[in-house]
């Protein structure tokens, strides 16, 4: 490779960035920075077992600084938020400074949409695409089932949560606290388990573009945990206890967890880039800006397609963009061909409980016991990778 010395900023430590900043590290001429608003990577796919306390904060999360410092000296990590991005002068810009970069990659995820016709839903709707927000709901969560404890034997108000969009994370996260709850009542004998959990979906099925025999084995699941799924149906209102859905029924709730849309992360709102009519930044088959030839763009922040269609954006197909634009950059850089996307989803596997899950990976249907096996697999491998080199990382930091 070329002895120049490029400078590549890389901004979003997730599932795309960090797989960008793996295979660009390769290149020890790069002088290689990554940006993130917060220090820590979050590991959104673990997001379940978190909300139904299966497991805390830490084992979601990645420090970046100890990361980035598993690399050698040429990677290092700016716990800032990108604020704007100056395409033509070519700099990143932070509340703190001015960063310039030869080449840039861009996967800054996406956030929950919080419709502005849907009254209150931003001020009482529970979002989980951000920590912070999946934490509060957890505490929130553990704090009804306590409530429920302290309550035994006097009365036996129900506990209704409502989980607004049917899609792969509002299916999750209903099948899991339904799960936990069930066995939290059976743990400690309680007189009283009234617990009502509501997935409300605007199509007439839940997990729009699943393979339709996951679809089916979902649903069965979650009618089996007791979750009452309303379909074509929207919420049109919410306040802090009542539900309002589009064919008037209210439902009086104890609150609602929205995962039903998500939009384009404030950031791209703001970059003067081509974009798609949806807001996500146009990139061409290389994963290359549109418009800039030394932009690109990965995960959930960019739409990439597959046979014309778009290719529905999970953690698999961020890591292999993010894999795949590093490469291009490395092939830029010493005047080599770069490499068209030939991505597409390598597999789905869905959580739908203690020790149950459903998958298709490699053409091949699994349900229960095995597929649950087989996520948490995927998902130790990720999470020992990332282990791996923030041991490295610590050692460094404790050898200084
Ligand atoms: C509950 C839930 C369950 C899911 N389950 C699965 C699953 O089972 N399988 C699957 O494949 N996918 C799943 N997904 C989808 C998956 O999590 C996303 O597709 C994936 O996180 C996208 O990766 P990304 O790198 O594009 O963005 P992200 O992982 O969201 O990372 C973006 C990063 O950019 C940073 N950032 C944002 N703005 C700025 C800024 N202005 N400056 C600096 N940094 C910034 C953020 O802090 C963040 O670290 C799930 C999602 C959710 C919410």
């Amino acid at each position: 490779m070329s002895n120049a010395r490029k400078s590549i900023i890389v901004i979003g430590g997730g599932y795309a960035g960090l797989q960008a900043i793996e295979e660009l590290a390769k290149n020890s001429t790069h002088q290689i920075k990554l940006f993130d608003k917060n220090p820590y990577h979050y590991m959104q796919t673990d997001v379940y077992d978190l909300i139904a306390n299966e497991g805390d904060f830490a084992d979601v999360t990645v420090d970046l600084c100890t990361y980035c410092t598993g690399y050698n000296e040429n990677v290092s990590f700016v716990k800032e938020e990108v604020t704007k991005i100056d395409f033509i002068r070519k700099e990143v810009i932070t509340d703190a400074q001015r960063y310039s970069y030869d080449y840039i990659i861009v996967g800054v995820g996406a956030r929950t949409k919080f419709y502005s016709n849907v009254k209150g839903l931003k001020e009482y709707g529970y979002g989980i695409k951000a920590l912070h927000r999946a934490m509060y709901f957890k505490q929130k969560f553990e704090m009804s089932l306590f409530k429920k404890l302290d309550e035994g034997g006097r009365y036996c108000y129900p506990l209704t949560i409502v989980v607004a969009g049917g899609g792969l994370s509002g299916v999750e996260i209903a099948a899991q606290m339904a799960s936990f709850a069930k066995a939290f009542y059976e743990d400690n004998h309680f007189i009283c388990r009234k617990l009502n959990i509501v997935l409300v979906n605007s199509g007439d099925e839940i997990l729009k573009g699943v393979d339709p025999k996951l679809v089916r084995q979902s649903q069965k699941r979650l009618d089996a945990l007791g979750v009452i799924t309303k379909t074509n149906q929207k919420v049109v209102e919410l306040s802090e206890q009542r539900v309002v859905l589009s064919s008037g029924e209210v439902i009086e709730m104890d609150y609602m967890i929205f995962a039903g849309g998500v939009e384009p992360n404030g950031l791209i709102f703001d970059l003067d880039i081509k974009k798609t009519k949806y807001g996500y930044i146009e990139v061409d088959e290389y994963l290359r800006s549109t418009e800039f030839e030394d932009v690109f763009a990965i995960g959930d922040c960019a739409t990439i397609y597959h046979e014309g269609k778009a290719i529905a954006p999970t953690a698999d197909v961020a890591e292999q963009m993010g894999i795949l634009a590093a490469k291009n950059i490395n092939a830029l850089c010493i005047q080599k061909k770069m490499k068209k996307h030939e991505i597409k989803s390598r597999g789905i596997l869905i959580a739908l409980g203690r020790g149950y899950a459903v998958a298709k990976l490699f053409g091949i249907n699994i349900k229960g016991y095995s597929a649950y096996l087989l996520k948490k697999l995927v998902e130790k491998v990720y999470a020992y990778k990332l282990e791996k080199r923030s041991k490295v990382g610590c050692q460094k930091i404790f050898n200084d």
